[in-house]
Formats: structure tokens, sequence, C-alpha cells
């Protein structure tokens, strides 16, 4: 009951995406508690938190995200193998993936775009910075 309601409220204004469910995969507190801090100043926004590619896929199963922000080194299932994952299941495939990379390691930005990741963003995380790529795919 409460997973249709809350498809009926979800969809499109004018182009932006109302009401949108955003997924942070990030295994560090202090990195995680930093994307959610500034994803708070989308007024609307839902904000899940999974700490590894296990946990986000679980997170999945129960309810239908807008966009996924992840990390790429974590402990149990990595980013890499999480977006490998979403890119070859119909269902998940067309969610937006912005990756948090290491400043630095190039060879994982690469990986995770050749996988499929739509953007990256690189460690330290910048409010701004985040926000701008964030809107972008609520942006329809
Ligand atoms: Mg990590």
């Amino acid at each position: 009951m409460w997973y249709s309601t809350c498809f009926e409220t979800r969809g499109t204004i004018g182009g932006i995406v109302i009401m949108p469910n955003i997924l942070v995969v990030e295994d560090s507190p202090a990195v995680r508690q930093l994307i959610v801090f500034a994803l708070k100043r989308l007024p609307d926004a839902k904000i899940v938190e999974a700490v590894n590619g296990m946990d986000a896929l679980n997170k999945l199963s129960f309810e239908a995200f807008d966009l996924i922000l992840a990390d790429i080194n974590m402990p149990v299932m990595d980013g890499l193998k999480l977006i490998g994952l979403l890119r070859n299941e119909p269902k998940y495939k067309d969610i937006p993936i912005i990756v948090i990379t290491t400043e630095g390691v190039e060879e994982d930005r690469k990986k995770a775009m050749a996988l499929g990741a739509n953007a990256y963003l690189s460690k330290p995380i910048h409010t701004y910075e985040l926000l701008k790529a964030v809107e972008e795919f609520l942006t329809k």
C-alpha cells in the first residue's frame, strides 16, 4: 500500500523529478554522512543509505530509485561489481549512477564508466559539484 502511494506521487513536473529517491552506497560512515548532508539541500529528496554493493541490491529490491551514488572500494561487494550487475539487469539498467572515486585512481574511474556508470565525482567531495551532478540526472 505504501509502495503504490509512493509511486503515485513520484514522476516529473516540468522536466524535473519530484520527490526523487536517491540511494547512497558508501562504506565509510564519514563520507556517507557528508554526501547525505549535501543531498539534504534538495528539499524533497528521499535518501537511502547502503554500506556496500550487496546492501544496495537489497535496498533496490524494496523500492525504486531515481539515482544511485556509489563508492568503488567497499567490502563484501565493491562498486564495480555493483555497476556491472545493475547494468545487466533490465529492471535497473537505466537508473543513473554517479561513481565516487578516490582522487588519482583513474583506472577505477575508467572501469566504472566502461561498465555503464553515467558520471563520476572524485573525493574529496565538494557539495557544489555533488549537487550539480545530482541535479543534472534529476532533470529529464
Ligand atoms: Mg570505500
